[in-house]
């Protein structure tokens, strides 16, 4: 049983309001509230001018009110997510472009969309995508994953689809079961050593037999590698689903950050939720056991605080994690005696607990079509 919302208001009239006479309830600044298993989302509107620290004690005081309700019911309490309506990214419903092309969602039967971008290549958007997949995967939930990263398709190495034929059944493509997830690549259908020149229309076309000509089953979770970037072929394939949310892969390093944030404008202006940032290659470990900090560790995290957005995790490099890319054993990295040990294990773990968490409020705000809740 979680927390209805009637409790949490219920609890959140019992603080006082920070700007002026009554509660947090009585003076509006609760907008909205909405419960998702052990997750609550609540929605803020402080007046214009509120400063920084003014928001910080009103998040406090809610996070800390919803815990102490929690704690009191004896219910386990996740993440109590506090959002001001009036800040950047935040502003209720944002409206969704209309779809470039055909909407092709209809094709995928999966609760979650989730595509996975970033500002440039080489960052390791493939290997995050490949490695939540994965991770979802061994927590039972059904997974596709869709290699659409259509200029450098780097699935059928990570996860070992070199030697595999892609099989076509009654004329559609049967996903390769691999790692526990369901993968199809558009680097199994084009000569990987020819160049191609995609363009937006040409990418949509491609992308869309891959979409529905695939018997993907039912999915809980479809995870899409996007090209890198926010050029005309990302944009076009974003475009191309309604997504429940993009996660954004940065290294630390400030050109990473510039280009991770047109990334995250790309998703915003097209409607899409940025689930959160994923700092990969955040910091190393020698063989002394000391942590350096070669990219300037926790870059990416403030870009993510600095817009707003959650923070998904850090991923160390860690030559076992690209050895197992390489050798396309991804589910190598759960396992620290497979994975260099623990670090990459514990990080991928977090990166995906915050993940699915992201994922369950972003699905439920999309399902309510925000805001819903009127307080009287
Ligand atoms: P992108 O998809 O952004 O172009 P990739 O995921 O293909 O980047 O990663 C580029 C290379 O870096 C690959 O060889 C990959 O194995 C390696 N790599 C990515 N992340 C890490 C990491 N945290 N530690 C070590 N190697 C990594």
């Amino acid at each position: 049983m979680a927390l209805s919302k009637d409790q949490i208001l219920e609890a959140l009239s019992a603080v006082p309001n920070p700007l002026g006479g009554g509660d947090l309830v009585s003076a509006d600044i609760v907008q909205w509230v909405a419960t998702c298993e052990s997750n609550v989302s609540i929605k803020v509107s402080l007046p214009r001018g509120a400063d920084r620290r003014v928001r910080e004690d009103v998040r406090r005081s809610i996070e800390r009110a919803v815990h102490t309700l929690a704690a009191g019911e004896d219910e386990v309490m996740d993440r109590v997510l506090v959002e001001f309506v009036d800040e950047q990214n935040k502003e209720p419903a944002p409206a969704r472009q209309p779809q470039q092309g055909e909407d092709l969602t209809a094709a995928v039967n999966a609760r979650y969309i989730i595509a996975v971008g970033a500002g440039k290549g080489g960052v390791g958007k493939s290997t995050v995508a490949v490695n939540i997949a994965v991770g979802l995967a061994r927590r039972k939930l059904a997974v596709g994953l869709l290699d659409g990263d259509i200029y450098g398709p780097s699935l059928p190495t990570m996860l070992g689809l070199d030697a595999m034929d892609q099989q076509v059944h009654q004329g559609n493509l049967q996903p390769m079961l691999v790692h526990g997830v369901k993968a199809i690549s558009i680097g199994k259908m084009v000569d990987a050593d020819k160049p191609l020149i995609w363009r937006g229309p040409m990418a949509h076309g491609a992308f869309k037999q891959l979409i529905e000509r695939t018997d993907w089953g039912d999915l809980d979770a479809m995870v899409i590698d996007l090209p890198p970037g926010t050029g005309d072929v990302p944009l076009t394939l974003t475009q191309s689903l309604r997504l429940t949310g993009a996660v954004i892969v940065c290294t630390p390093q400030k050109v990473a950050q510039d280009d991770a944030v047109r990334a995250v404008r790309m998703f915003q202006q097209l409607g899409v939720e940025v689930l959160g940032v994923v700092e990969n290659m955040s910091y190393f470990i020698g063989d002394d056991g000391k942590e350096y900090d070669i990219f300037g560790r926790g870059g990416a995290e403030v870009m993510a605080q600095r817009l707003n957005i959650p923070f998904l995790g850090a991923i160390p490099i860690n030559m076992a994690l690209r050895a197992n890319s390489d050798a396309g054993d991804p589910s190598a990295n759960f396992d620290p005696r497979t994975a260099g040990g623990d670090q990459i294990p514990r990080a991928l773990a977090q990166v995906v607990d915050n993940l699915e968490k992201q994922m369950a409020l972003a699905s439920m705000r999309l399902g309510q079509n925000r805001p819903t809740l009127n307080i009287s």
